[in-house]
């Protein structure tokens, strides 16, 4: 494969994509060698019998400030969740209604039995301290866990493991809060200054998005790079390429083994979806395990969300279980679905497992000390660049600024 680019980027995920956005501004040419068959790396939908399937749950948060400024929200045709959360425990369906975000929800929410109203003035309170908070005034705060953090906030055991637990084990992949309070803050403040939403086609539209602006003969897949030494990558097939430059934009792992580093661990997650006839929550709302018993952390109705996601009369039905999982694909369904018959009683076993994802490295692990400093250096040595979710943090506004500042390093080196 010949090239005459001048830089060659590794990995056609957020960060890649948004570097090479970034360099086509610039007017430096660029070729990305991407492993897979698809973009987007850690953010692909398949299509599976008109259902959109989205590679693990997850969520845009409209707040990320990097996100707002490349996508064109209105044409993603975004769909949000309701804020707030239901949580089971105690054999039934708790609401946590967020009356600041749904003004009409105050009696429901004064009423609501779960969570003390202590804890609703103490949510407000942080709410308006990470308000008052810049990202980088918060990203460079003292540190300890989310946990330790939201036991000084004065959040009771109950309404840590209730809410707490499930619903940021279901964003940061860790259902025992020990991530870096830092992320916490960041996602809190993210999530209470936008809407957490959905694309209408599915996740894989964001870097569809951001790809439409850079030309079709740039992105070159089912191309893995073995590995790389000054300004030439060789690939697996043996044929090698050089550019003036090198960024690595793959994920963590693979970054590491391609620039030489430590590996850095890795939050993992498997994702369940069902096709179902009915929604069985009214709203589509986030639903938690607040009683911690079974596989199941989370869960949702995405179709109650955006009704694109499933066909006509159909409901699209989303399920997370954190960690790393020994069992089958069959056994572990079978599990989720004893659970889910415990919570919604028999129409559970009519769910029909579509398709499922175990995916090792989901997200970095970010316990304290991971985001000291925040954004870490993406110059690896001369003419060789790293960036991805694990040079900033574990988001897609993370991957999405740490593409951008790889571009800004290769744009001024070049122009010394
Ligand atoms: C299940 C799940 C849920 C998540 N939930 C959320 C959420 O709700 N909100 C949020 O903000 N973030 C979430 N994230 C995190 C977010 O998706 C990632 O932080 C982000 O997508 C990382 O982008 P990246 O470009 O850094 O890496 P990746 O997306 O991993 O892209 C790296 C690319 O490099 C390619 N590559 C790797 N090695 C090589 C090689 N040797 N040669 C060529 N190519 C290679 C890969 O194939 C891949 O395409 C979630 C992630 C997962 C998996």
């Amino acid at each position: 494969m010949s090239t005459s680019a001048d830089v060659l980027i590794i990995g056609a995920g957020l960060a890649g994509l948004c570097c090479a956005k970034r360099l086509t501004e610039a007017g430096i040419t660029f070729q990305i060698v991407e492993a897979s068959d698809g973009i987007g790396g850690r953010v692909r939908t398949d299509e599976v019998d008109g259902f959109l399937l989205d590679r693990g749950f997850q969520v845009l948060l409209t707040a990320y400030p990097e996100a707002r400024k490349i996508l064109d929200y209105s044409r993603l045709d975004l769909k949000s969740f309701s804020p707030g959360a239901l949580s089971w425990f105690a054999g039934r369906m708790n609401p946590i209604v967020d009356p600041w975000r749904m003004p009409g929800m105050w009696r429901e929410a004064l009423r609501s039995d779960f969570g003390t109203l202590g804890d609703k003035l103490r949510m407000a309170r942080l709410r308006s301290r990470l308000k008052h908070s810049s990202i980088e005034d918060i990203f460079k705060r003292p540190e300890r866990s989310t946990k330790d953090t939201l036991k000084s906030e004065g959040f009771n055991q109950e309404m840590i493991h209730r809410f707490f637990r499930p619903f940021l084990g279901g964003i940061l992949l860790d259902g025992e809060l020990k991530t870096t309070s830092r992320m916490f803050e960041f996602v809190f403040k993210m999530l209470s200054e936008g809407s957490t939403s959905v694309p209408a086609r599915g996740m894989g539209a964001i870097p569809a998005q951001i790809a439409e602006k850079l030309s079709n003969d740039s992105i070159c897949l089912n191309s893995r790079v073995e590995s790389l030494h000054e300004n030439e990558i060789t690939l697996a097939g043996g044929e090698s390429m050089r550019g003036r430059a090198i960024v690595v934009a793959a994920d963590g792992p693979s970054a590491a083994h391609l620039v030489g580093e430590a590996e850095p661990a890795s939050r993992s997650v498997s994702c369940f979806y069902y096709a179902a006839e009915e929604p069985p929550v009214p709203r589509p709302m986030l639903t938690l395990n607040g009683d911690g018993a079974g596989p199941v952390n989370n869960f949702a109705v995405m179709s109650q969300v955006a009704p694109s996601y499933a066909p006509r009369g159909n409901q699209l039905i989303s399920v997370s279980v954190l960690g790393t999982q020994e069992l089958t694909e069959a056994q572990l369904s079978g599990f989720v679905i004893a659970q889910m018959k415990n919570w919604f009683g028999v129409v559970a076993r009519s769910w029909r497992l579509l398709k499922s994802y175990k995916i090792p490295h989901a997200q970095p692990q970010q316990y304290p000390g991971a985001l000291e400093p925040a954004e870490r250096s993406v110059r690896v040595r001369p003419g060789i660049y790293v960036c991805g979710d694990h040079r900033d943090n574990a988001s897609i506004q993370g991957a999405m600024r740490s593409g951008h500042r790889a571009a800004e390093a290769v744009i001024k080196d070049f122009a010394r």
